[in-house]
């Protein structure tokens, strides 16, 4: 019993912190089916996809029931489109997307992709339709080759390769000691952040999902190091279905949709030039960032430390 209950509590913990952050959660569920909060219902179908329309229809959540995180929330991410979602920090973004993902239940209100409920789905359909790219990528102790082809068991060489050019990694790959073959991760080679997410960005092309969610970098890297990364979210997330987190408003003003979160609610919703024009909240936090922008041009360039 001890024995048993020792491991499977400490699992708990990762499962938790793994949710919190919203990292390497396919992982987890590939390691963890059992330990799973929401559970499949016993006549669930896989998800049908076309095209991926998302809509949150009035969805109330809280995590615990004397503290509502979410109220009444109500949006539709047209298929193969990019809705951003910006707003203070606590104001429940990333309960947004772990929503999506379905970690947990919506109390009220209902979500669907293609017109279907998330709780009439198989998890395991709806997490190969959806693909990550967190903030902290986090590595497998194991080749570079296979932290890439984690995005799909069974990848060809060739496939992986492909996806390592779409994500520019390839030269770099190839100019490693032992090429695809090199072990990272903590107990191997550390890549900086800017590799890292190249990494995750050629296990997401590999993977080839639906719909896609960024939790974006606040971050460490440096401002032409970002700016490149985000050229390669924009290619991934065309003709995708995308939700962005941002925390840089510059770099999600070209959204097609661009939701307001404060505590829990919508407060504004439009495109980037309607938000300034309604000179809300969204035109206040731009006309900071923009001010702050100016006083410390460019952050430090941290690329290289993690
Ligand atoms: P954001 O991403 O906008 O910063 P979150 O969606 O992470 O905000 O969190 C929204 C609110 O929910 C915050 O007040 C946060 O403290 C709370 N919260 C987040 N995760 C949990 C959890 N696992 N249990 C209880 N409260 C949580
Ligand atoms: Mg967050």
């Amino acid at each position: 019993m001890i024995q048993l209950y020792i491991p499977l509590n400490f699992l708990g913990v990762i499962y938790r912190e793994i949710k919190q952050s919203l990292a390497d959660m396919e992982k987890l569920f590939s390691l963890l089916d059992q330990n799973r909060e929401v559970a499949d219902a016993p006549d669930a179908q896989p998800l049908q996809t076309h095209g991926a329309e998302v809509r949150f229809n009035h969805v109330e959540f809280s995590y615990d029931p004397k503290r509502q995180i979410l109220f009444g929330v109500d949006f539709t991410i047209a298929a193969g489109t990019t809705t951003a979602v910006v707003g203070h920090s606590g104001s429940g973004k990333s309960t947004l997307s772990r929503l999506l993902f379905r970690f947990y239940e919506v109390n009220q209100g209902s979500i669907t992709i293609d017109g279907q409920d998330l709780r009439a789905i198989t998890q395991d359909s709806l997490r190969h339709a959806i693909g990550i790219v967190p903030q902290d990528t986090v590595l497998f102790n194991d080749t570079i080759e296979y932290n890439i082809a984690y995005g799909k068991p069974g990848a060809t060489h060739e496939q992986i390769v492909a996806a390592a050019r779409a994500a520019s990694i390839h030269e770099f790959v190839e100019s490693l000691p032992d090429g695809y073959a090199t072990m990272v991760g903590e107990r191997g080679l550390k890549l900086s952040g800017g590799e890292k997410q190249r990494v995750a960005i050629a296990r997401t092309l590999l993977k080839n999902p639906a719909i896609l969610i960024f939790d974006e970098a606040t971050s460490a890297l440096d401002s032409k190091a970002e700016q490149a990364i985000q050229q390669q979210l924009k290619e991934i997330a065309r003709n995708r279905t995308t939700m962005v987190i941002a925390h840089r408003l510059s770099t999600v003003a070209d959204a097609e949709q661009i939701l307001v979160l404060d505590h829990g609610r919508i407060v504004e919703r439009g495109t980037h030039q309607s938000l300034l024009a309604a000179n809300g909240l969204y035109a206040q936090m731009w006309q900071r960032q923009q001010a702050s922008a100016e006083e410390v041009p460019g952050s430090p360039a941290s690329d290289e430390e993690q």
